[in-house]
């Protein structure tokens, strides 16, 4: 009797054990994904919901995970940083992979690549390279590549007394141009903004030599740093969605889509 007594405590004692280990931390069926919907084609607002390239390969992922997803529509410059903290599972906003990144959170293989891109007013004859953009007023989203581009370039002095105008994303900068002279944003998103847009063009941004004013730079989706379950799975979504050229036919349909309500 005291040998089937201790039996069950035993027993007892490790379903509590591995409900410790498998229960812990956000045990709830959810992925929690934060994004800023401001990035069209990767992330806008249409009929009041959240969508976009981002969205459908995290929709995807949950699918293969059996977990409901959350998208949350925050700050882009807090994405990793809550996602380093836990706060959510999952950053998909179009965020391009960085070493300084890549020391915060851990980051799925590349699904997309971009240039850096440069938005005037279409009467505008002045700005064609990146040396016309000294002394002026630059719009940017906070946070973003082109922030830490635009921020080094007049640290060195290349873009003398430039001033970085900070906005929460580039459709808002771009809707405010008469307080920059130019918006710095990725390429489709310029391209977007642009199509929505007919006083404003777009072209890449480049130095006075004609090459690119910043190399290519790819998109990863972040999770956590250890976090090699939830990386593994996303890492299949995503070479499945490319092999079946899925991701290039999202960027096509959320681009239309995009243009339709004009984000
Ligand atoms: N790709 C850019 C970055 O990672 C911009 C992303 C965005 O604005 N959503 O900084």
């Amino acid at each position: 009797m005291k040998k089937i007594l201790s039996l069950i405590l035993v027993v007892m004692m490790l379903a509590t054990a591995v409900c410790f280990v498998g229960c812990g931390k956000k045990n709830d069926n959810t992925l929690t994904v934060y994004t800023e919907a401001g990035f069209a084609p990767y992330e806008f607002i249409y009929n009041n919901e959240i969508v976009g390239v981002d969205i459908a390969i995290m929709k995807a992922v949950a699918e293969e995970l059996g977990k409901e997803l959350v998208v949350t529509d925050v700050a882009f410059d807090t994405i990793c940083t809550s996602v380093q903290n836990g706060k959510a599972d999952v950053g998909a906003a179009g965020i391009t992979i960085r070493p300084d990144r890549a020391e915060q959170v851990d980051f799925s293989i590349p699904y997309s690549s971009t240039e850096q891109y440069v938005i005037v007013p279409v009467a505008d004859e002045t700005i064609k390279t990146l040396d016309d953009l000294k002394d002026k007023k630059i719009g940017i989203q906070n946070g973003t590549t082109s922030d830490m581009l635009i921020a080094d370039l007049i640290a060195d002095g290349t873009l003398g007394a430039a001033e970085i105008i900070p906005y929460t994303s580039p459709a808002v900068a771009a809707a405010s141009m008469n307080k920059q002279t130019a918006v710095v944003t990725d390429k489709l998103t310029a391209q977007l903004i642009v199509a929505n847009d007919s006083s404003l063009k777009a072209f890449p941004l480049v130095k006075a030599d004609g090459t690119p004013a910043a190399e290519v730079e790819e998109y990863g989706i972040c999770v956590q740093k250890g976090n090699t379950e939830l990386l593994e799975a996303i890492n299949k979504v995503l070479g499945d969605l490319m092999a079946s050229g899925t991701i290039d036919q999202w960027v096509e349909e959320y681009s239309a889509k995009a243009k339709e309500v004009g984000a």
